[in-house]
């Protein structure tokens, strides 16, 4: 039996461009829950999960965090997410289609998402950018707020739907920011490094990936998917 792979792709970033619409949804989300227009102004949110820009959120406001008003921002922002997506449709980056054309549908290999996103919202911005149908698993923002438990359980998703168990498959994740990459650590993946969106090919190789590139376009990331995917 061939070793089985797993490939984890961030959303944001990594993928696609959503032009500002998820900081624009969970900002009026934001707003409207708490009375708060100015709570996530200041929160980054690259390489964030939902939850933790909620968090991030009431704690530069000074409100306690309550899972059941992080619940209830993300309800917010989920309902407006979809018209913010109208706005711009997001942008898909650089040899993210050729990329995943080549890895769907080979033998042994699961591909799915690693995202910050909640499944809803994750879900919206890949139909948005017409990349959906390559996804039928993932490890989401709705299944924990840390990066790295969210990735183990896209990991488990993946090895489930090729018949395996995680502990005997390769895990690859392939993301934008110094938070992915530390997320692939913490759960002994590989981690292709792109630096399509904040952080800059010399930031990202200082977290340590196994290789960075500048886009998913350059024949470094298919030769490193080539040869991680036996
Ligand atoms: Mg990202």
């Amino acid at each position: 039996m061939t070793r089985a792979t797993i490939v984890l792709f961030d959303i944001d970033g990594t993928l696609l461009d959503a032009k500002g619409a998820g900081r624009r949804a969970m900002e009026a989300g934001f707003a409207a829950v708490t009375g708060r227009a100015d709570g996530l102004a200041a929160v980054r949110f690259a390489g964030m999960t939902d939850p933790q820009i909620v968090r991030d959120g009431l704690r530069a406001v000074g409100l306690p965090h309550d899972p059941t008003v992080v619940a209830q921002v993300i309800a917010a922002y989920l309902e407006r997410l979809p018209a913010e997506l109208r706005v711009g449709p997001p942008r898909r980056l650089p040899g993210v289609e050729a990329v995943l054309e080549r890895l769907r549908g080979r033998d042994g290999v699961a591909l799915g998402v690693g995202t910050g996103n909640v499944e809803a919202g994750a879900r919206a911005k890949l139909r948005a950018a017409g990349l959906d149908a390559y996804f039928g698993f993932g490890g989401y923002g709705s299944d924990h707020e840390s990066r790295a438990e969210l990735l183990a359980v896209g990991a488990r998703r993946g090895a489930a739907s090729l018949g395996r168990t995680s502990h005997g498959c390769r895990v690859l994740v392939v993301g934008d920011t110094p938070r992915d990459i530390a997320a692939a650590h913490a759960i002994g993946a590989e981690c292709l490094a792109v630096a399509t969106a904040f952080h800059g090919v010399d930031e990202l190789r200082a977290a340590g990936p196994s290789a960075v590139v500048e886009t998913l376009a350059t024949p470094a990331a298919q030769r490193w998917l080539d040869e991680h995917i036996a």
